[in-house]
Parts: C-alpha cells; sequence; structure tokens
C-alpha cells in the first residue's frame, strides 16, 4: 500500500463560489499512479468546503440559496464582533457543509455517478487563492 500526495491550486471569487473541481481531482489521483485505493481532497481552510452534487445552474442556486436561508450573511455573528472581518457566516457555512470529500478509486477511475460532480465552495468574502490537496492511498 502506497500514500501519496497532491496539491492543486485554484482561484475563487469568493462569496459562496462552487467550483467543479472533479477534474482537478481525476488528474491528481493520475499522477499519483494508484489505481486502486481511496482518494481524499481537503481544504485546509476555515471558509471553505468540499462536497458533491450535480454541476448544473438550478443545483447551484439552491444550494446557495439554502445557505443564505439557514446561514443568513446579514446577521449579527459573534466570530464579526470579535475580529471584524465580517465572514462569520463563512466559518459557520464551511463547519457545516465540511473540508473534504473521500471517493473509491477502482482500476484508475473515480467512482463517481454519472451526474456526481466533486465541489469546492469559497464561503469566504472576497477572492481566494486555495490550495487543496489530494491524497491517495491504495496500489
Ligand atoms: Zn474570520
Amino acid at each position: 500500500m502506497t500514500v501519496k500526495t497532491v496539491t492543486v491550486h485554484v482561484e475563487t471569487r469568493g462569496n459562496t463560489d462552487i467550483l467543479d473541481i472533479t477534474n482537478d481531482v481525476i488528474e491528481a489521483v493520475l499522477q499519483t499512479g494508484i489505481s486502486n485505493g481511496i482518494a481524499n481532497v481537503f481544504s485546509p481552510s476555515a471558509t471553505s468546503a468540499i462536497t458533491t452534487i450535480e454541476y448544473e445552474n438550478g443545483c447551484l442556486k439552491d444550494l446557495k440559496r439554502l445557505f443564505d436561508e439557514i446561514i443568513d450573511p446579514t446577521r449579527e455573528y459573534a466570530h464579526n464582533a470579535r475580529w471584524g472581518d465580517g465572514n462569520g457566516h463563512s466559518h459557520v457555512r464551511a463547519a457545516l457543509l465540511g473540508p473534504s470529500f473521500t471517493v473509491p478509486v477502482v482500476d484508475g477511475r473515480l467512482t463517481l455517478g454519472t451526474w456526481q460532480q466533486i465541489i469546492f465552495v469559497d464561503f469566504d468574502i472576497r477572492p481566494r487563492r486555495r490550495k487543496l490537496i489530494v491524497q491517495v492511498i491504495g496500489d
């Protein structure tokens, strides 16, 4: 069994910007040469998250609306009162969605469903350059 780690960089616009990172993960897995195992993609950031969804405009709008409804950015946040950086809602959204996603790799391919893309969501309130870690464990 081998463990290999690849770093991927993405540029985001912030404010719940949703990027399809499926091809980045596929390329990272190919780079490792591991053909059977699991791939984990992780965001080392407190205001972003990774999950999966069908990457089409309807789903993306619905997901953004859900976050506006359940974690309203216009509310008061203790984090903002303490730090004054205005991204209290970004931290809470990131905590709810989670920073990583794992997918089985079989015969060199991610076992994603046809309409299942891996997305990186940047909840911060400004454009960011983000580093993602793809770690693959297997043979
Ligand atoms: Zn903050």
